[in-house]
């Protein structure tokens, strides 16, 4: 790859590409197999965006997206690709749900089938929604009307039980950022992507690359061998006779024909654009894409130190944590606005409201919300979002292309959704289905019991 220097640097590019996360380096690669010159520019020190494998008190860990799944099949047909090794979490021995009186904990199968029981009816209709779980407006007709309903509204329809309800508002509230602000559509279609089931809705959270999502990046952008430019925020982009002028806050400038936005929606905002970006661009920038006050830590425990799932009530500062292979630290996933990861004395509480005698000896939080080039984690539309804007969003403006897993149209929120948009922009194939068996399994990912409690799906 090119590393280049800023004097090497001027106008002599086919297109240039903002963010090197996993849907820029995606089109980068596919760009570049099309024999097109491209500079990619990305504001950090390292590319993965909203995936980042960090090392902390020795061990490896995830600060932002870790899991895959042979359901996600850009992402599987990449790790098959590049023989990436996949690991699988080894489940827990104990899930600890909320009750009207306080925490109980239960046998793992147990507690999953209940979850199971639950959450089915809630994705009624799904199947015929969403029957093509690629093309979300396969129905509009049928998706349409839908689209204005809230994860609150849906479990208001179901009219749970409110010692049922409180065992689903910690899935709904991670997702949606809160039930309120969650659409249904957006957990209706996923459920659609796993095949309209809870082995599959439950087990995307199963395997992961064993050295790290890093290991994917690193093996895609080798391949695509732009000039890759770290450190280098863009602050304007401005369009004038069929050209487009990059400029970073360094002051630098970058010209070329077409530039591929793969930076999140709800980053669009603080870039200026000349023209000005169109109203459905500017709308979903302003109200967010990618779920709002999203926090992830990872903690060094004491106590407990076994293998468990803990999930808490909407509302509590900690929404999901556990520890999910033996020695492993645990993590945990807070959307709350008021927690703040820095304050060790609301990070001990937090954890000890769920596990009253759990002992935090240490702890490392990544706050996705406050880092200016994520302003939020991964997607999770917001009710009309779907129906009034995701198309538009979709669309170009002039030389000005859009990319990234927040307009995915299938695992949007996933990684899987950056690399079919990363395809996609690019003028690749994407998928519509699983892989072949045969393609999937030769990765030779460890079989799992997808029936075994593992939750915990970081959005
Ligand atoms: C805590 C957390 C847990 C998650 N868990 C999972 C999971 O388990 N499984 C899963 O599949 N997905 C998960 N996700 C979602 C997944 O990580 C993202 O959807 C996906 O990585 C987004 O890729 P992207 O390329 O679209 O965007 P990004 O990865 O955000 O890439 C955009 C790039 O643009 C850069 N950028 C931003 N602004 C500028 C600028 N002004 N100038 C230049 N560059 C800029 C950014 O630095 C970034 O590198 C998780 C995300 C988070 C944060």
């Amino acid at each position: 790859m090119a590393h280049a220097t800023p004097s090497a640097i001027r106008r002599d590019f086919d297109v240039i590409i903002v963010g090197a996360g996993l849907a820029g380096v995606t089109a980068a690669r596919e760009l570049r197999k099309k024999g097109k010159r491209v500079l990619l520019l990305e504001a950090r020190d390292r590319i993965g965006g909203r995936t980042w494998t960090d090392t902390w008190r020795g061990s490896q860990i995830e600060r932002g997206g870790t899991w895959v799944d042979q359901l996600q099949p850009h992402i599987w047909r990449e790790l098959v690709r590049y023989r990436i090794p996949i690991v699988a979490d080894s489940g827990v021995e104990r899930a600890i749900l909320p009750t009207l009186t306080g925490f109980q904990e239960y046998d793992p199968v147990e507690a999953y089938t209940r979850q199971n029981e639950l959450f089915t009816p809630f994705f009624d209709g799904s199947r015929d929604h969403f029957p093509r779980p690629y093309e979300p407006f396969a129905r509009e007709n049928l998706v349409k009307p839908l689209d204005r309903f809230s994860l609150r509204d849906r479990l208001d329809q179901l009219d749970y039980a409110p010692e049922d309800e409180i065992r689903l508002t910690s899935t709904t509230s991670l997702y949606g950022g809160s039930s309120t602000r969650g659409a249904f559509t957006h957990l209706s279609q996923w459920w659609a992507l796993s095949g309209w089931n809870f082995d599959g809705f439950h087990g995307v959270n199963t395997y992961r690359p064993k050295d790290g999502t890093i290991a994917l990046l690193k093996a895609i952008l080798k391949d695509a061998a732009p000039t890759l430019r770290l450190n280098s925020p863009v602050k304007s982009v401005v369009q004038s006779n069929g050209r487009v002028k990059v400029t970073t806050r360094s002051g630098e400038q970058f010209s070329a024909p077409e530039v591929i936005m793969a930076v999140p929606v709800n980053v669009w905002r603080t870039i200026q654009f000349s023209p000005p970006l169109p109203k459905a661009h500017k709308a979903a920038s302003t109200a967010g894409i990618g779920v709002p006050h999203e926090k992830k830590l990872w903690l060094e425990l004491k106590r407990p130190a076994d293998t468990f799932v803990a999930e808490a009530p909407e509302g509590y500062p900690i929404c999901i944590m556990g520890r999910l292979n033996e020695g492993d630290h645990a993590v945990a996933f807070s959307v709350k606005d008021t927690f703040d990861v820095n304050q060790r004395r609301q990070v001990d509480n937090a954890v000890r409201q769920i596990i009253p005698d759990a002992q935090l000896l240490s702890y490392t939080a990544t706050d996705w919300h406050a880092d200016e080039f994520a302003l939020g984690v991964g997607a999770f539309r917001q009710p009309f979002q779907l129906t009034r804007l995701h198309r538009q969003i979709q669309q170009p403006h002039g030389k000005v292309k859009f990319a990234g897993a927040d307009i995915a149209d299938g695992w949007s929120g996933y990684m899987d959704g950056a690399i079919e948009s990363g395809l996609r922009i690019a003028g690749s194939p994407t998928l519509t289905g699983p892989l072949p068996a045969a393609v999937a399994n030769s990765l030779g990912a460890p079989p799992v019991d997808r029936r075994a409690y593992r939750p915990l799906r970081g959005l």
